[in-house]
């Protein structure tokens, strides 16, 4: 065996002996996480940090469809006054998600922007219009969204 392999082989011990810890640990990890964070939280707001963060949410979601859509369900039970707060911001939306919901508008086959056929959303084009939706993919509608938000801006 080349040292190389002894190395390699010793990360994995490593690596499986560290899973088997965390996986038995996973409270007490990530209370250390919680308070390490509130220690520092400054060393937590870099954008390099964020971005990982947002990465490995982002990945964790695709990984775990059914536990993310349990979590926001949750979120949802726990904290009715957020939503509440929601509806009051942004009213017109929440009434056109709801009618549209209730209309159970189907979703076209593809984005009608950019053709793809997964992960489609409905978007509304005008609030003030709620049967009016069209199909777009993730990627596209928060494209739409972010070029809103600057053009709307001053
Ligand atoms: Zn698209
Ligand atoms: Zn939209």
């Amino acid at each position: 065996m080349s040292s190389n392999e002894a190395k390699l082989t010793r990360y994995q011990k490593y690596k499986k002996t560290y899973q088997a810890y965390a996986q038995s640990h996973r409270d007490q990890i990530n209370r250390g996480q919680r308070e390490r964070y509130k220690l520092n939280p400054r060393r937590y707001k870099t954008k390099k940090y964020m971005d990982y963060q947002r990465e490995y949410q982002r990945n964790w979601n695709k990984r775990h469809p059914l536990q993310r859509k349990e979590m926001q369900r949750k979120y949802k039970r726990e904290h009715p006054e957020k939503q509440r707060e929601y509806a009051s911001r942004y009213p017109e939306k929440v009434k056109a998600h709801s009618i549209a919901n209730n209309l159970k508008i189907p979703l076209e086959p593809e984005c009608f922007l950019c053709g793809s056929t997964e992960n489609l959303e409905k978007h509304h084009p005008n609030y003030s219009k709620p049967k009016l939706v069209q199909t777009v993919c993730k990627q596209c509608h928060t494209l739409i969204h972010t070029n809103v938000q600057e053009m709307n801006q001053p």
